[in-house]
C-alpha cells in the first residue's frame, strides 16, 4: 500500500491537518503535514479521534489504513441504553440514589446486592425492560476532565438537590458542568421525606440558574422524591427513558469495541483491573486492546454485579482483567486484536505521557506551535 502522510490522513478522517499536528506536538513529537505515518501512529490517531477498525479482517501493517472505520454504515446502528451521570452537592444523596436504584434491581443471588465501587452500573427498568447505564463520577472535575479528553461518556445529567437544603456551591458547579457538556438535565429534588423539606422552593430557586420547570414555561423535568425511602425512582427512570427516546441513541455493535476507562487499580491477586464503559462495538473474551498507555488480551469480563460474562456491547459498563498495567481514569480504549500493534501503541502513549509532563514544565508558547505547522 501507499505510504500515508498526515495530509492524507486528515482528508480521510475529515479533521484539519493542524489538529493532527497539534496532537503530536502536544505529546512532544514534531511532524509536518508531509510526514509519513507508521501503523502505530495511525492506531494512536484512531484512539485519539474516536475511530475504530472494521471487524472482518485481522489488522496488519498493510491494511490498517483501509480497515480504519471513520463512519458507521447506518444499517449497522442499533439502539443503545442511555448513559446517565448523577451530580449534586455533597450529602444531597447521590450515593443513596445510586444504591437504591441498584439494590432494588439486583436479582437475588447476584453478588448479594453489595455495591462494588466499579464506577458504573446498569439497571433494567421494570416497566419497560429497558436498560439505563449510570456513571458514578468521582467528582464534577473528573466529569469535565473526561470530557476535555474527548470521552463523552454522558447522555443525560441528573442534578440532585436536597429539598431541606436547596441550591449549594457544588449544585451551582454541577449546573455549570452539565451546561458545558450540553446534555439534557433532569432535576431530582431529594429528601422530600424530611421535616422542613420544601421542594417547591427548590424549583423556584433553580429558575435563577436557567433551569425552568415545564409548568413555568421551561423544559426541565423536576421529580420530587426520596432516595432513601425509594420514592420517585420509577418516575425518574421513566423520564430518563423518555428523553433517551428523543435523543435516539444508537451505536454500531458489530465492530471492535471502543470506549473509556472509568476506574482502574492493581489487585494483588488478579493484577490490573479496569472498570470500563463500552461506547461502541462489542467486547469479547481474548480481544486484544490498547487502553491509554496499557495493553493486553482480555482474560475475564465481569458485569457490574461481579458476574462473569463473555461479551459486552455498547453502553455496557464492565470490569476487565488482562491488561499489562494500570491505565488512568479517562483513558480511551480500542480493540485491535493485534498484540504487536497494541503493544507499540501503548508504548508510544506511555512515552507521550512522559513527554507531555515534561512539556508542561517547559511551557511552550502558541507561537512555537504555529511555526511548526
Ligand atoms: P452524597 O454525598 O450526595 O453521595 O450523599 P449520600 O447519598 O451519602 O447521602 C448523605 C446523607 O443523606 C446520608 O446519611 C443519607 O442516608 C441521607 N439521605 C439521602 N437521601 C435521603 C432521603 O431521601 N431522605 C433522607 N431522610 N435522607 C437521605
Ligand atoms: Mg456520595
Amino acid at each position: 500500500t501507499e505510504p500515508l502522510s498526515i495530509a492524507d490522513f486528515s482528508k480521510k478522517i475529515g479533521k484539519p491537518i493542524t489538529e493532527i499536528v497539534k496532537y503530536f506536538f502536544a505529546h512532544g513529537v514534531m511532524l509536518n503535514q508531509n510526514a509519513i505515518l507508521n501503523e502505530s501512529q495511525i492506531g494512536e490517531l484512531a484512539l485519539e479521534f474516536g475511530f475504530d477498525f472494521k471487524k472482518e479482517e485481522v489488522l496488519t501493517k498493510e491494511n490498517i489504513f483501509e480497515q480504519l472505520q471513520v463512519e458507521d454504515n447506518p444499517e449497522d446502528l442499533t439502539p443503545r441504553a442511555p448513559i446517565v451521570t448523577i451530580m449534586g452537592h455533597v450529602d444531597h444523596g447521590k450515593t443513596t440514589l445510586l444504591d437504591s436504584m441498584r439494590n432494588s434491581n439486583v436479582v437475588d443471588g447476584e453478588a448479594g446486592g453489595i455495591t462494588q465501587a466499579i464506577g458504573a452500573y446498569q439497571v433494567k427498568n421494570k416497566a419497560t425492560n429497558k436498560s439505563i447505564t449510570f456513571i458514578d463520577t468521582p467528582g464534577h472535575e473528573a466529569f469535565t476532565e473526561m470530557r476535555s479528553r474527548g470521552a463523552n461518556a454522558t447522555d443525560i445529567v441528573i442534578l440532585i438537590v436536597a429539598a431541606d437544603d436547596g441550591v449549594k456551591p457544588q449544585t451551582e458547579e454541577a449546573i455549570d458542568h452539565a451546561k458545558q457538556a450540553n446534555v439534557p438535565i433532569i432535576v431530582f429534588v431529594n429528601k422530600t421525606d424530611k421535616p422542613g423539606a420544601d421542594p417547591e422552593k427548590v424549583k423556584v430557586e433553580l429558575m435563577n440558574y436557567g433551569l425552568v420547570a415545564e409548568e413555568f414555561g421551561g423544559d426541565i423535568p423536576f421529580i420530587f422524591g426520596s432516595a432513601k425511602q425509594k420514592i420517585g425512582l420509577e418516575e425518574l427512570q421513566e423520564t430518563i427513558l423518555l428523553i433517551a427516546d428523543v435523543l435516539d441513541l444508537k451505536a454500531n455493535a458489530k465492530k471492535f469495541a471502543s470506549g473509556v476507562v472509568l476506574e482502574a487499580h492493581l489487585d494483588k491477586a488478579k493484577g490490573p483491573v479496569a472498570s470500563i464503559l463500552v461506547q461502541a462495538g462489542t467486547l469479547n473474551m481474548r480481544d486484544v486492546l490498547v487502553a491509554g498507555p496499557t495493553f493486553g488480551a482480555i482474560k475475564d469480563i465481569e458485569n457490574a454485579n461481579g458476574l462473569k460474562i463473555t461479551s459486552a456491547g455498547p453502553s455496557k459498563p464492565v470490569v476487565i482483567f488482562g491488561l499489562n498495567s494500570v491505565p488512568n481514569a479517562g483513558d480511551k480504549f480500542l480493540v485491535m486484536n493485534d498484540e504487536k500493534m497494541a503493544r507499540s501503541i501503548a508504548e508510544a502513549q506511555a512515552e507521550k505521557q512522559l513527554a507531555a509532563e515534561r512539556m508542561t514544565k517547559q511551557s511552550f508558547t502558541l507561537d512555537s506551535i504555529k511555526n511548526h505547522i
